[in-house]
């Protein structure tokens, strides 16, 4: 089947590299020149693991092609995915204006029954927006769907080729049709197709989203009581996680969460709740925790060391989870914020992350490091903000005659206390401090 999808970041790239593998003929637009062209000359704009094997391969078997030609590549397909972004706007609310310019472009370029295939995550009302923006450019037949995208940066691929289900939400039989045929090599039973209705589908990524932000907000109060008490939350969270009406996962306290979906999704949806006149009260208290979730850091270097004026401070991560460059609203750019207003002098370490870090956040003055020890002369205290494998292990040897003081302040609670106080470390960790 012709496959158009239009953006080509995180998951557009990921979803139309994985419909070719699956044998689709794929274009992917994007109205950047910048990424197309790399994308041509078979280089990936992201890091993404395993996805530039696809990415090649796929072009070389000539099922996948890269233009900014949107409106010849809608022309040429009968499926065609938006995948452009929906960041936060001015209110916090999603902002559309992306989704409503491919609408308009998918409008203006039908040359017979399309199908308009929604994957970016919008407010509910979208897809009708969606279609009243299409019949304002179309006299010809069309159909929306929703089918929200669930992948993880960082395992992208892996999630999008065994999802956990695939929703789709339309109210026509053709367009249900026609996705299942798209989806058939992937559906089975550990990956369901979810059918629904187009209102449903967008809400179940947003229901989604807040679910774990919650829980991840829920256990980072948790973790704040029992740092009050001399509990540790990782105990805790495993005697709890073995509940199965809770489960083990997203039960890690730590720095807050980040990234370019939960922030702007659980403010999106408090939005949309207040344009119909509800107030969802949890959400407001799970952004609440959020927020000050960071400063937590700095609280605990600041019972360390007192003032952090003048002082190093060392941070290993700056992307908003490991196995992604992507920065985003990153946990990394509060702290380094907060760290530098306080007067510390900051350097950092990230294993893939430091250019886009660099591109996105040129205001910071901070100094970049050639390797995680690198950055560790002379400092006062080393914050982990990101788990990287590679961050995992500690040579304490070297770590001792590279630190002034040997201060470690876990942002994700990856070592094991015992352990450092063996080193002679002076060691931290989110409710696991005692
Ligand atoms: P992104 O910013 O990485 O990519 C969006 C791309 O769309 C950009 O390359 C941009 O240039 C392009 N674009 C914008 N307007 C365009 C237009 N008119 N024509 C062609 N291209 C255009 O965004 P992303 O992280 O891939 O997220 C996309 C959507 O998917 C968002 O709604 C997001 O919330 C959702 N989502 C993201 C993830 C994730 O992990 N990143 C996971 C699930 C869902």
């Amino acid at each position: 089947m012709k496959i158009t999808v239009i953006g080509t970041g995180y998951v557009g790239l990921v979803t139309g590299a994985c419909l070719a593998e699956i044998g689709h003929d794929v274009i992917c637009t994007d109205i950047s020149k910048e990424k197309i062209n790399m994308l041509n000359e078979g280089r990936i704009p992201i890091y993404e693991p395993g996805l530039q094997e696809i990415v090649e391969r796929n072009i070389r078997e000539k099922r996948l092609n890269f233009t900014t030609n949107t409106a010849k590549a809608i022309k040429d397909s009968t499926a065609v995915f938006s995948a452009v972004g929906t960041p936060m706007g001015k209110n916090h609310e999603a902002d559309l204006q992306y989704v409503k310019a491919v609408a308009v472009t998918f409008g203006k370029n039908l040359t017979g029954y399309k199908v308009f295939i929604n994957k970016s995550t919008v407010p509910v009302g979208t897809g009708d927006m969606v279609k009243g923006i299409v019949k304002k450019h179309t006299k010809n037949e069309f159909d929306v769907v929703s089918n929200p995208e669930f992948l993880k940066e960082g395992s992208a691929v892996k999630d999008f080729m065994t999802p956990d289900r695939i929703v789709i939400g339309t109210e026509s039989k053709r367009a249900e049709e026609l996705i299942e045929e798209i989806y058939r090599p992937i559906v089975r039973a550990q990956s369901p197709l979810v059918k629904t209705d187009i209102k449903s589908a967008e809400l179940i990524k947003y229901a989604a989203n807040s679910m774990l932000a919650t829980r991840i907000s829920f256990m980072n109060e948790i973790a704040r009581y029992a740092d009050l008490v001399g509990a540790d939350v990782r105990q805790v969270a495993y005697g709890i996680g073995l509940d199965d009406r809770i489960g083990p996962r997203f039960l890690q306290a730590g720095i807050g969460y980040g990234g370019s979906c939960f922030p702007k999704d659980v403010q999106a949806l408090i939005h949309s709740g207040k344009a119909e006149g509800y107030e969802f009260n949890i959400l407001k208290a799970v952004e609440e925790v959020n927020q000050r979730q960071y400063q937590l850091v700095i609280e605990k270097l600041l019972q360390n060391l007192q003032d952090l004026k003048g002082r190093k401070i060392a941070v290993w991560g700056l992307s908003f989870k490991p196995k992604t460059d992507d920065v985003r609203d990153a946990p990394s750019t509060k702290i380094i914020r907060s760290l530098l207003e306080e007067g510390a002098e900051v350097s950092v370490f990230d294993p893939v992350a430091m250019e886009e870090f660099k591109k996105h956040y040129p205001e910071l003055s901070i100094k970049y490091g050639k390797d995680r020890y690198d950055i560790l002369k002379d400092a006062d205290a080393l914050v982990l903000v990101t788990e990287w494998d590679e961050f995992r292990t500690i040579d304490f040897e070297k770590l001792s005659t590279l630190m002034g003081n040997q201060l470690i302040i876990d942002g994700r609670n990856i070592y094991n206390k015992e352990e450092m106080i063996r080193n002679n470390i002076e060691y931290s960790g989110i409710g696991a401090t005692h």
